[in-house]
């Protein structure tokens, strides 16, 4: 670790993110959950729609998007396949903000989600009044932000970044003399700023379900489990990122198990990843990190009830209704594209380099 004398989290009062309930759902009959996907293949097929799933959403949902030439990826990648794919509807599965991010990216396509109020606590404890207030108020600072935000806290930054490319950008932002003001997550940006030694002030929100991870838990589990290697998600607390082996995007941890010689895995992000991590392993063994200790509520399980939303019968009904349309104004996407572009036009260099 550099410098941690330059980090100062923002004095802000961040509005309540509160999730749905994590509601307990009898799965439902194999007959019925096939009949569910045939109907949404064909719809897919008849409006001429790809389908794209986060990591962190169910299982089914995944399988189908493979199983339908769609794609199951982090946001920025759901959205650069969007990109690519000639259809002129995408259908997002994740939270609104990765469906905001795929409409800023293909203003010209048609994006559906199966649920529009499955959003995330990130963007919700991020509103853009308050944080761009907060940026008026820093103006020597260059502003940083996730990919989890909304189009319009996008469009006051000067970049956009996701986690797999946050610490090289802030390295290169920082090797400039530059300081910066990062939103919106805590332990994201505490991490980078540990490793780069940048000049960060920090907007305070945080992932309801990384944030629950326990270090004092970890410490046991991994006593009981020493061949296990630890992945971790930088959005979790320091104490967790701190006894890693490999601390990564989701991307990066889904590789992780697949390159790694581990037989065991213990596991700090959303448990949707398990699908992934499943197929492309088939013979490691996954444990969930400890999460919640005393404190423990229904935010504790490791799973985003955001995420959760997106099941089979509503991916079915916005398909045939063709409602849950995202909407961005085209004037607001095209602000908030410029960050985005940044980063790629960044990321391009890394390759090259
Ligand atoms: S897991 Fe956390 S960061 Fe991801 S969508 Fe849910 S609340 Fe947001």
């Amino acid at each position: 670790m550099k410098n941690e004398a330059v980090s100062v989290l923002a004095d802000v009062e961040l509005p309540l993110a509160v999730p749905p309930p994590h509601l307990v759902r009898p799965s439902l009959p194999e007959r019925e959950k096939a009949a569910l996907k045939e109907r949404i293949k064909k719809a897919l097929r008849e409006k001429d729609a790809v389908l794209m799933a986060h990591y962190y959403t169910d299982g089914d949902v995944q399988d189908l998007a493979e199983e339908t030439g769609g794609c199951v990826a982090d946001s920025l990648e759901m959205a650069r396949f969007g990109a690519r794919h000639p259809a002129r509807t995408l259908v997002v599965a994740g939270v609104r903000f990765m469906g905001e991010t795929s409409k800023i990216l293909n203003i010209e396509k048609r994006v559906l989600m199966p649920d529009m109020q499955a959003t995330c606590s990130l963007d919700e404890m991020c509103p853009a009044l308050l944080f761009s207030g907060f940026c008026d108020r820093h103006p020597d600072r260059r502003v940083v932000v996730y990919a989890n935000t909304s189009a319009e806290v996008k469009a006051r930054a000067d970049w956009v970044v996701t986690s797999g490319i946050a610490l090289p950008l802030v390295q290169h932002l920082a090797d400039q003399g530059e300081k910066i003001l990062w939103g919106p997550d805590r332990h994201l940006g505490t991490y980078v700023q540990h490793l780069t030694g940048a000049d960060m002030l920090i907007w305070p929100g945080f992932c309801v379900v990384h944030n629950e991870f326990r270090a004092g838990a970890l410490e046991t589990l991994r006593r009981l489990h020493p061949q296990a290697a630890v992945l971790v998600h930088p959005e979790s607390p320091q104490g967790v990122v701190a006894q890693a082996d490999v601390v990564g995007s989701t991307t990066a941890l889904i590789e992780a198990v697949h390159t790694l010689p581990n037989p065991e895995f213990i596991v700090a992000t959303d448990n949707g990843i398990f699908n992934k991590m499943r197929k492309l392993a088939p013979g490691k063994i996954l444990l969930e990190a400890p999460s919640g200790g005393d404190t423990a509520d229904c935010e504790s399980c490791a799973h985003c009830a955001w995420m959760g939303m997106n099941t089979l019968e509503k991916l079915a009904a916005v398909l045939e209704s063709g409602g849950g349309e995202i909407l961005v104004d085209k004037e607001l996407a095209g602000r908030a594209r410029v960050p985005i572009q940044r980063m790629l036009d960044f990321a391009a260099t890394l390759k090259k380099g």
